[in-house]
């Protein structure tokens, strides 16, 4: 960052202010903002050439500039979002990255070590020469550190093969060795994103925070923005819950069977409502061929693996959507932006906050809030 600075010949007061800095400045804004916006972090790719001296310069320094001002707002919210955000691209970047000299130097920056063991590929291969795969091992000190700060039994030490204190990062729930390795290094990274951070502000006297005050008035509007927006999906009603979902509940309940799709969705579905695993399988107790293990283990698995709910389009081709089948009738499931369960959620969580909303202001007296009672038409 010196470097970048000095080579660059700017200062504060120009990084700040200076013209031709500008593309600095709106670098930095973009990637406060898509921290606040975006559930997977600031964006992994960039326009400019990073290679290039003047890509550099807008990417290292955009950053920079991002961090000083998230810095200079001392709101804890936006420092974790945006540490979250930076956090998140690394995982991301260096997961995918394929350039193995720059992935080892960064490793072994964040960790105390990493060793490398190359296996062969899947063994039932028909290939003479089989293409090789890299398993990466840590020392233990560096997992026992940071595993326990990420959830799901794959992190836990006793599921981890380990030797002369060593452990094998395996790949594991679609992601390879590399993958596996970034997500343990993204919380390194936090933590030292974190660690500046409060240095930063230890270090900041009100006059130096007041040059930013610009920005940051807008970063902390946008977050609250953001936060009245986002859904407390954690309090979620079980009358929010879509049709297609119920019905799985239902069908299961009875000791009707109901096919992969169906419970590969409910427990997708469950996870993404933050229901507890043990909630989610209570759904299943029923099912003609419950296996309390079996159960247990697959829930985990999809729990571990975060995946996203099945859309209504893969729904309705399995034959899981009782509105496309004339089951039920619902309204909602019948606009044309209505095209994922989770939407089915948030219109109907955006609805019923609307009526407590109106319910609010009737027992206030104050007819304002009743112009907002629209139909849910506008939720998409
Ligand atoms: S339309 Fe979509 S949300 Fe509604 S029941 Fe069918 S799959 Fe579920």
């Amino acid at each position: 960052m010196k470097e970048l600075l000095s080579d660059n010949n700017i200062n504060l007061d120009s990084l700040i202010e200076g013209e031709w800095v500008e593309p600095i400045r709106i670098r930095g804004m973009q990637r406060m903002l898509e921290s606040i916006k975006l559930d997977e972090g600031v964006d992994s790719t960039t326009r400019q050439d990073i290679h290039e001296p003047y890509g550099q310069m807008v990417e290292g320094l955009g950053f920079y500039y991002a961090m000083i001002v998230v810095c200079a707002s001392f709101d804890e919210r936006l420092v974790k979002r945006w540490v979250e955000g930076e956090a998140s691209r690394a995982d991301k970047i260096l997961g995918e990255l394929t350039d193995s000299e720059t992935f080892d130097t960064v490793a072994r920056t964040y960790l105390s070590d990493i060793r490398i063991k190359t296996q062969e590929a899947s063994s039932g291969s028909i290939h003479a020469s089989r293409p090789s795969k890299i398993i990466f091992e840590i020392p233990m000190v560096d997992f026992i550190e940071i595993s326990p700060r990420i959830t799901g039994h794959y992190w836990n030490l006793v599921n981890r093969p380990t030797r002369d204190g060593w452990v094998t990062i395996s790949e594991a729930s679609g992601e390879n060795s590399q993958q596996r390795l970034a997500r343990l290094i993204k919380e390194r990274i936090r933590e030292v994103l974190v660690d500046r951070c409060k240095h930063n502000m230890n270090n900041m006297d009100d006059e130096f925070a007041a040059k930013f005050a610009d920005p940051v008035g807008k970063m902390v509007a946008e977050l609250q923005l953001q936060k009245s927006q986002e859904i407390e999906i954690t309090a979620v009603h079980q009358g929010d819950w879509p049709p297609c979902m119920t019905s799985a509940i239902t069908d299961l309940s009875q000791g009707e069977n109901v096919n992969h799709a169906g419970r590969r969705f409910l427990a997708n579905m469950s996870r993404a409502l933050a229901l507890s695993i043990d909630q989610a399988q209570s759904f299943f107790v029923n099912a003609p061929d419950y296996n309390e293990e079996t159960t247990r283990y697959q829930l985990g698995h999809l729990y571990e693996g975060e995946y996203t709910p099945e859309k209504c389009q893969t729904l309705k081709m399995a034959a899981r959507c009782p509105v496309d089948q004339g089951l039920v009738t619902d309204r909602l499931c019948q606009f044309e932006w209505l095209t994922h369960p989770l939407k089915y959620v948030r219109a109907k969580q955006r609805r019923r906050s609307r009526e407590e909303n109106y319910a609010t202001a009737e027992g206030d007296q104050t007819p304002s809030i009743a112009s907002q009672t629209n139909s849910e038409d506008n939720n998409s």
